[in-house]
């Protein structure tokens, strides 16, 4: 398609976006005097209309019931993470054995670890891209503790070149075969947070198995953006937040992907809770731990209800729109703002420079562009804010922006435009 940077443009767009009326459903932020500019779906999505009625019906069965609700609610308490389980394993393409909803990301993927790396003679180093989210580094680095093991030997970061922002999916394959034996894990971010820059997952999960290694992901930046196929790949477990493109409330719940060929392996070290136990039996509170089959044996504790409440009401809108549609629209949407960034870029060519550092193959990406600002970053970030764009700044200088398909409109990607240049004069 020709784009053309206007709004007459833009709005012809919108109206033949079959998602265009799912912007309805959500609440957009009025804290600006200037109309709110909202791109950071990639951090916190936005807030749908219909979560504060799903939060209150628990909250009215709370004071109707007290701990009756655990049975008596309209969706009760006691096995309200199961309203969820179908919806998600759609979202991230899984069968419903294979996920659960529970806790929060860092703690799952620690739960995760625990099972899933088993450092063992020489096969003991975990491989994971350098400049992970700090989050995830922590992890890495303490479960290579955790066993004794040394972080500087045995966390093995894959760079980007000389002169690069991204890694070569190719760097990684190639340090896959060269680690063989002694590689233990592999766990990467499936979307980097930092440039947006998407893995192939299928290609390291092969690669992984291909010298004996398991292999995780931590998609954070990659649920409810890109489109999953994560039984399809073979990955063996994966992790995820709620509250990112998921608009699941701050801090929301999380979910957990494990493979179903480790459904039923009891032998599985793991951290244990009730929740995980035979939901059979739990009740009867015997001492000797039996999990639940699938994924929902990693569960440790009872749902946070009101957290799930709000994730329910929110995947429900990605269930509605469909995961296709979504992708179709995301990656429309961000190829317009790309080409609006990119005019703004050559008509301001003096006074400013900056490079979008996310790929340019919409395969290797979402829906986020990493703005890298050369120079005067910060300051053109603080001129975005003030007219109402909510973007998000990472240091060293790099300005993210995501479109989020359910709630941006084209118009909002034409106005970034606008006020970018604005900015930069
Ligand atoms: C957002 C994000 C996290 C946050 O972890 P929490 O446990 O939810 O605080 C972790 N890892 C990555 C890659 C993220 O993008």
């Amino acid at each position: 398609m020709e784009f053309q940077n206007t709004l007459s443009f833009a709005q012809q767009l919108d109206q033949q976006d079959p998602l265009k009326d799912f912007r309805n459903q959500f609440h957009f932020p009025t804290f600006h005097d200037k109309t709110v500019r909202y791109f950071t779906g990639n951090s916190l999505g936005l807030q749908p209309k219909r979560t504060a009625e799903y939060i209150s019906r628990e909250l009215n069965d709370w004071a109707k019931y007290g701990v009756e609700g655990h049975f008596l609610a309209e969706r009760p308490w006691f096995a309200y993470h199961e309203n969820l389980t179908g919806h998600v394993a759609e979202i991230v393409g899984a069968k419903p054995i294979e996920v659960v909803v529970t806790h929060s990301l860092t703690t799952n993927l620690h739960l995760l670890m625990v099972s899933f790396y088993r450092p063992e003679g020489k096969r003991k180093k975990i491989l994971c891209e350098a400049k992970a989210f700090p989050s995830d580094q922590y992890a890495l680095e303490s479960q290579v503790k955790f066993h004794g093991l040394n972080v500087s030997e045995d966390l093995v970061e894959v760079w980007p070149r000389e002169g690069e922002h991204l890694i070569r999916e190719e760097d990684i394959l190639s340090k896959i075969e060269e680690l063989g034996d002694e590689l233990a894990l592999v766990m990467i971010g499936g979307v980097n947070y930092y440039t947006g820059q998407l893995f192939d997952m299928k290609k390291i999960t092969e690669a992984g198995h291909k010298v004996g290694a398991v292999i995780g992901f931590d998609l954070a930046h990659a649920a409810g953006n890109i489109n999953l196929k994560l039984h399809d790949w073979g990955i063996d477990f994966a992790a995820w937040c709620g509250y990112k493109y998921l608009n699941s409330s701050p801090g929301g719940v999380s979910g957990m992907f494990v493979h179903e060929r480790h459904a039923n392996r009891p032998e599985l070290p793991r951290f244990a809770g009730w929740w995980g136990y035979n939901k059979e039996k739990r009740f009867l509170m015997e001492p000797g731990f039996v999990p639940m089959e699938g994924a929902e044996g990693w569960q440790l504790s009872n749902a946070p209800v009101l957290g799930m409440a709000a994730h329910l009401a929110a995947v429900e809108i990605f269930i509605e729109a469909g995961m296709d549609r979504i992708g179709a629209k995301r990656d429309l949407m961000t190829a317009y703002l790309e080409f609006v960034i990119h005019q703004v870029s050559e008509r301001n060519k003096e006074r400013c420079s900056f490079e979008i550092i996310t790929p340019a193959d919409q395969t290797k990406r979402g829906a986020q562009l990493s703005i890298l600002a050369k120079g005067q970053g910060r300051s053109l970030f603080d001129a975005l804010s003030e007219e109402g764009v909510v973007a998000d700044w990472r240091e060293p200088n790099v300005i993210r922006v995501a479109p989020a398909p359910l709630y941006n409109s084209f118009e909002d990607c034409y106005w970034f435009g606008v006020l970018l240049e604005k900015a930069i004069q």
